[in-house]
């Protein structure tokens, strides 16, 4: 029931200034231009789940023994809000999120957050802070709920209170001018996640620990890294912060299987779903690094992307690692990868017939 607030407002007494506003939506970049309010909701195991509003966007007080700054029980998700060509706003899925958060909280022994309060906090945000949807190709609002323990203690357990809160930040095309090609960096001394460990789950401590391969990888002249299994270190898993696809010269794809090692991202879950609706094979399979290397000089493999919701869809041109690099296709976008982005962006920017029921209005 849309006419329904769970997280009643009270306006920011200074908001910026609508010319200032416009200013900063002009070229918002990713990530750095908040809003004027947030959502937030309190836990605490007495209580439960209370204190939801919309205030105004500022710091908060934290006690530096609150048990998130000493062992890191946060979890976080990410999904935008799209200005619809009839002037309403568009939510993609916001319940595979809802879900996937609740999914985060049991791996991280927090509380789960009810899906109705989480699609709530999402879409009386987005309404509230509409006016802070860019225009034009690519912009939107990115959301950001994420929860963190709060309860003031330096024991090892899972905190007694939490603290949830959705930022909404307003975005640019995450690469100006469409989808230029990306480079990898295999890292081979780092990885991501191990059988039995987080990776499944989106906790921040995942990215504090991927951030050293991936200066590796911004080192080595590439742009993005890509991780092996922690086993083998041999199976493709993921980049730091999207899902990876395959396209062969016989018009199959594949993409790594969720074994638990890798984030099962949303976008992911979309291709494969717009794939196979349009006749298009795509195996859910391991696939070997030496593999990717030998197909992609053999000409077998025509085209690899890596999908999330910040970068949408995003080619991938050159791999690189200790032993050498070698390019995919010609080095520039493929001709899937292109029409993939396409049939999902106008999905959901409502610009299509959405027989899914995929976008939220
Ligand atoms: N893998 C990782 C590690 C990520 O952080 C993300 C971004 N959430 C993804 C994949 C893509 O997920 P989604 O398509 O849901 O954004």
């Amino acid at each position: 029931d849309q006419s329904e607030t769970r997280f009643p407002l009270t306006p920011n007494a200074s908001p910026l200034p609508a010319s200032e506003r416009a200013d900063k939506l002009v070229s918002p970049g990713f990530g750095r231009v908040f809003t004027d309010h947030m959502a937030i909701a309190r836990w605490s195991d007495e209580k439960g789940w209370h204190d939801m509003q919309i205030v105004a966007r500022g710091p908060v007080q934290m006690d530096p023994a609150a048990a998130v700054l000493h062992y890191a029980q946060e979890i976080f998700e990410g999904l935008k809000a799209y200005r619809l060509e009839d002037g309403g706003v568009g939510l993609f899925r916001p319940e595979e999120n809802a879900k996937r958060f609740r999914r985060s909280a049991r791996r991280m022994e927090m509380p789960e957050l009810p899906e109705e309060l989480f699609l709530a906090s999402c879409r009386e945000l987005s309404l509230v802070e509409r006016d802070w949807i860019p225009e034009g190709e690519g912009g939107a609002l990115y959301l950001r709920p994420f929860m963190f323990a709060s309860e003031v203690f330096l024991g090892v357990k899972p905190s007694a209170e939490y603290l949830y809160i959705v930022l909404a930040s307003s975005v640019g095309a995450y690469f100006k001018g469409g989808a230029p090609s990306v480079s990898l960096w295999v890292s081979q001394e780092y990885t991501r996640a191990a059988p039995g460990g987080t990776g499944d789950a989106k906790c921040g401590g995942n990215y504090a620990a991927s951030l050293v391969a991936q200066a590796e990888a911004i080192r080595q002249g590439c742009d993005q890294v890509v991780f092996l299994d922690a086993a083998e270190r041999r199976w493709v898993e993921e980049l730091g912060g999207m899902n990876i696809f395959f396209v062969f010269d016989d018009g199959s794809m594949l993409t790594p299987p969720l074994t638990g090692t890798i984030l099962p991202g949303i976008t992911r879950d979309s291709i494969l779903r717009l794939a196979r609706d349009q006749g298009i094979t795509v195996r859910e399979e391991r696939y070997g690094i030496d593999q990717w290397e030998a197909d992609a000089r053999s000409g077998r493999l025509r085209e690899a992307f890596a999908c999330g919701t910040a970068a949408v869809v995003t080619p991938i041109g050159k791999v690189s690692s200790p032993q050498g690099s070698f390019s995919i296709g010609n080095g520039g976008p493929g001709e899937r990868t292109i029409a993939l982005r396409d049939t999902l962006v106008n999905l959901q920017r409502g610009r299509t017939e959405d027989p899914y029921g995929w976008l939220e209005r």
